[in-house]
């Protein structure tokens, strides 16, 4: 049988690779100046064939390598499907929620960017009206949470618990924590279904979750992780429940 390590070839243009190569967290091996010339997978960091940088640059959707494509949701009945078991997965970590009937839809980037009436992620939305009686929030519902089309299943599912993070808040009238918090808390949630999947592809978002450089999602994350790895994850859902703020 043949050495594998011999005959190892470039994942994108299958040039055979002696020497120096990349390697990816998937395992794909790569030539070294692809990662100067090549656009990579707006999701899963994949090199994508037949784009430069500078096309990438030039575009507005995110690129999707054919992996990340198969599958992609795209459609609100998809994304329906994927988020009911992710409902009643929050529930059993005690995130239950009022409501659990609401929109949920699939939108292009344009339709995406342009949703208002909540808190905007990156990819996912999660919109809220607020009832208010005398300069106080008397009661706070969730309209819909709103997804951009096109991301892989695992991805998507991640960011469908996070958005479900956000809907509890709402429902719960936990309506004034610091934006870093309140991201992190939903980070903390997107963090545990990726790491629950024991799989590549969830722990490969787990780490980028807790990798991410934002000072919003990044900071937030590794501020709740550390508070939850301190009083337990219960007890920060007591306290947001009670106090509606963090456990000191
Ligand atoms: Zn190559
Ligand atoms: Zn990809
Ligand atoms: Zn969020």
């Amino acid at each position: 049988m043949a050495n594998p390590e011999s005959q190892k070839t470039c994942a994108l243009c299958h040039a055979e690779l002696s020497g120096k190569y990349l390697a990816s967290y998937w395992g794909d091996a790569y030539c070294l100046d692809h990662a100067k010339t090549a656009a990579s997978c707006s999701y899963c960091g994949r090199f994508v064939p037949y784009l430069t940088q500078k096309d990438q640059k030039r575009m507005v959707e995110p690129i999707s390598c054919d992996t990340c494509a198969a599958g992609a949701i795209t459609e609100a009945a998809q994304a329906i499907e994927l988020a009911l078991p992710l409902i009643e997965w929050v529930e059993t970590l005690g995130v239950k929620l009022r409501q659990k009937k609401f929109k949920i839809e699939v939108l292009d980037r344009a339709d995406f960017l342009s949703r208002k009436g909540g808190r905007h992620d990156p990819l996912g939305l999660t919109m809220s009206t607020r009832i208010m009686r005398k300069n106080k929030v008397e009661r706070a519902v969730v309209d819909g949470v709103a997804f951009l089309q096109g991301m892989p299943r695992t991805l998507f599912s991640g960011v469908c618990t996070h958005e479900l993070g956000h809907v509890w808040l709402v429902q719960h009238k936990i309506l004034g924590l610091p934006i870093t918090e309140e991201e992190g808390f939903c980070e903390l949630l997107a963090h545990r279904y990726y790491t629950g999947l024991d799989n590549d592809s969830g722990r490969f978002y787990a780490q980028r979750i807790a990798k991410n450089s934002s000072p919003i999602y990044g900071d937030g994350f590794r501020k709740l992780h550390k508070l939850e790895a301190r009083v337990g994850f219960e007890q920060i859902l007591k306290s947001l429940l009670r106090k509606k703020k963090l456990p000191l």
